[in-house]
């Protein structure tokens, strides 16, 4: 079912939005070479803990940790660990969900460790583009297929991958509510969006194929199949009747 929220509801929202805003801003801050992924997953959990609000992750389906911190040819879902240390050169995306006051923001980034090529960076600009592409038909009487279209045709003009097996979604009382929200699709068709639906657009681009697979172990890390590079860019959004409004986008 998919849930139109209340004026009330988008002010409790945009207070878990910027909460999230603050935690992704608290990790662009300590990604470093030499840092592991453990040590950033509590950077970030204490920006959440401490604005009384708590990682909508963790726990979910039992996941172990409070973000999904993914470097390289981790699409989304990498679990955070010690033994996982960044290093110069290595894209890392982090997605972070907090629950305030019972309402959830998620929003997820790609960061620079250190340098990185040119072929990383331009993935990563394209895959932030592709998000602002596809948020600009966040407009009331638009369809779920004008945002997919509109990524995958930025995305593909560029030579990169649109993940499939991963889309957006619906965001409010709960982590993930209807719709779902691709990064693909055909304009004009699918879900009709109305004033006050609020959504996680998230584009999940990769530098090669689309595939992508599940790790046997641990049942959550997502990797591309041809070990592209990927990139991960996400914010919770308002539709309105003039276009996108950006709940995650700053604290
Ligand atoms: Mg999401």
């Amino acid at each position: 079912m998919i849930t139109i929220k209340t004026k009330t509801d988008i002010e409790k929202m945009a207070e878990a939005g910027k909460i999230v805003a603050a935690a992704l801003e608290k990790a662009a801050e300590v990604v470093r070479p030499g840092i592991s992924t453990a040590e950033l997953d509590a950077a970030v959990e204490k920006v959440i803990t401490s604005h009384g609000a708590t990682p909508s992750f963790k726990g979910y389906h039992g996941f172990p940790a409070c973000c999904c911190i993914s470097p390289n040819e981790v699409v989304v879902h990498g679990i955070p660990s010690r033994r996982n240390i960044l290093r110069e050169g290595d894209i890392v995306s982090v997605d972070v969900g907090a629950c305030y006051k019972g309402y959830h923001g998620d929003a997820a980034r790609t960061f620079a460790v250190g340098n990185v090529s040119d072929k990383a960076r331009k993935l990563m600009d394209v895959t932030r583009e592709c998000f602002f592409r596809g948020a600009a038909m966040a407009v009331a009487g638009n369809r779920i297929g004008d945002i997919g279209h509109a990524v995958q045709t930025l995305a593909e003009e560029n030579g990169f991958g649109v993940v499939r097996d991963l889309v957006g979604h619906g965001v409010g009382r709960a982590l993930h509510e209807a719709p779902d929200v691709p990064n693909f699709g055909n304009p004009g068709h699918g879900v009709r969006l109305v004033r006050n639906m609020v959504i996680a657009i998230e584009p999940m681009i990769t530098a090669g194929g689309y595939a992508v697979n599940f790790d046997r172990r641990d049942g959550w890390t997502c990797r591309t199949n041809d070990k592209s590079l990927s990139a991960h860019y996400e914010n919770t959004v308002v539709v309105t009747d003039n276009g996108p409004v950006y709940l995650t986008l700053e604290a």
